[in-house]
């Protein structure tokens, strides 16, 4: 057994100060049980933590981490940029620089916003939606996750298509209101909501490949019939490609599936680890952000120089030709390794996968929806990701969320991360 006796030290200090001991909930374990670890080193597919474990990382920050922990080129970039000051309140070049590079990546993306989270970026988005189209409701889907902001933290009822309500405590129901939720893939229930409020709404927004209720994959033919709807409707479509964005592809999702989207949400790997968010899309929509028009939006910190450079450094490095292949070679054998093993051990397990995001839902049934999702085994689930830990892998700590592979990881990693699932899989069904 590995010993966590100085992480578990750690968090009882940290739970005098902050909140639940984090800064941020899922960091808690809270759905596994016991202490989370506390990292104190990382680099390129490893962590380390204060007890001195080293663990083949699956999480890498949720996302950002496409090349590792503490890349060379980005951390070397990083240390000359500090030097001459890390903020200024005032243009650099350097954002320029990042602007274009997106939107080269991204051809729908003709002006872009930097801001500091993924956060900012789709509260900020829903703003100038609403002040372009000039009406008040959203649509989002059901287990959908585009941020902390009031208005996106509804979750909707049992029914197919429904009025958001608060999923949080401070959330006015008034906000919530204007929040529709529809299951994902469900494009009737999307068309519904249109015709119960003609000329209301403002916006769908959706992750087009959702990855914060575990991966799950639009179906064929369902982000297409969302474009279809929201054009027919005078309303705008969003994509909030935060995780998506240069994970799937250097173009995104938008480029995968090939639908242009209104306005696009970028956060994570745009940062390269450093806290960066973005929106962006069509120039006349774009163009009522103010200073250029009336939509206020602004950030003290926004698009400093830090930031900008380890966005830059990032997308240089996935820029070069091979890197998405190299990525899905070695996500691809993941996931045809953690299905054998499942089978092997017995263990009714859905893996799902697209590019590097992958989630293995433990479950029978067929994944479709938030709704569908719910229906894996959490408690099997939590025994599998400490038997990870125990087998040298940090695996997500969490059901619904997604594991992440780097092109740190090398092959001879996946085998290890293959091995581990094996074992922790098989460890479940002994002693079931
Ligand atoms: C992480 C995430 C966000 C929020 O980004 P933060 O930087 O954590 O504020 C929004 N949308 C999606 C799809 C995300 O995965």
């Amino acid at each position: 057994m590995k010993n966590f006796e100085k992480s578990k030290r750690l968090f009882v200090e940290a739970q005098r100060y902050l909140p639940g001991g984090v800064d941020s909930p899922v960091r808690a374990y809270k759905s596994v049980g016991g202490t989370p670890l506390f990292i104190v080193r990382g680099k390129g597919a490893r962590i380390f933590d204060a007890d001195g474990n080293e663990f083949i990382d699956c999480v890498g920050s949720w996302g950002p981490l496409v090349l590792g922990h503490a890349h060379l080129q980005v951390v070397s970039a990083l240390k000359k940029v500090a030097e001459n000051g890390t903020s200024f309140g005032a243009p650099t070049e350097l954002e320029t620089t990042l602007a274009k590079m997106v939107t080269q990546a991204m051809p729908f993306i003709e002006m872009v916003r930097f801001v500091s989270s993924g956060t900012e970026a789709t509260m900020s988005a829903l703003r100038l939606a609403r002040a372009f189209t000039r009406r008040d409701k959203i649509v989002k889907f059901d287990g959908g996750y585009h941020g902390h902001s009031d208005g996106l933290l509804a979750r909707g009822g049992s029914g197919m298509a429904t009025l958001g309500i608060p999923d949080s405590p401070g959330v006015p129901a008034g906000y919530a209101q204007n929040t529709l939720i529809a299951p994902y893939n469900n494009v009737g229930a999307v068309e519904q909501l249109f015709q119960h409020y003609p000329g209301q709404i403002a916006a769908v927004i959706i992750e087009p490949v959702a990855a914060n209720m575990g991966v799950v994959l639009p179906q064929p033919g369902f982000l297409e019939s969302l474009r279809k709807l929201t054009s027919k409707a005078g309303a705008l479509l969003i994509f909030d490609e935060v995780i998506t964005g240069f994970r799937l592809a250097y173009g995104g999702a938008q480029s995968v599936f090939g639908i242009k989207p209104d306005l696009t949400c970028l956060g994570k790997i745009i940062g390269g680890g450093l806290p960066v968010g973005a929106y962006g899309g069509r120039r006349d929509i774009m163009s009522l952000i103010a200073p250029l028009g009336p939509v206020y939006q602004a950030g003290t910190l926004s698009g400093n120089p830090l930031a900008m450079t380890a966005g830059i450094e990032t997308l240089k490095v996935l820029s070069q030709p091979g890197v998405y292949e190299q990525l899905e070679t070695k996500c691809a054998a993941l996931e045809k390794g953690i299905a054998v093993a499942a089978r092997e051990a017995g263990v009714p397990v859905q893996v799902h996968r697209i590019g590097s995001l992958l989630t293995a839902f433990f479950t029978r049934g067929k994944v479709v929806d938030y709704e569908t999702a719910k229906k894996s085994d959490t408690t099997l689930f939590a025994r599998f990701f400490w038997q990870m830990l125990e087998n040298g892998v940090y695996w997500p700590p969490s059901q619904f969320e997604a594991a992440f592979v780097s092109l740190a990881h090398t092959e001879e990693d996946i085998k290890t991360i293959i091995d581990a699932v094996s074992r922790a899989l098989l460890s479940l069904t002994a002693t079931r």
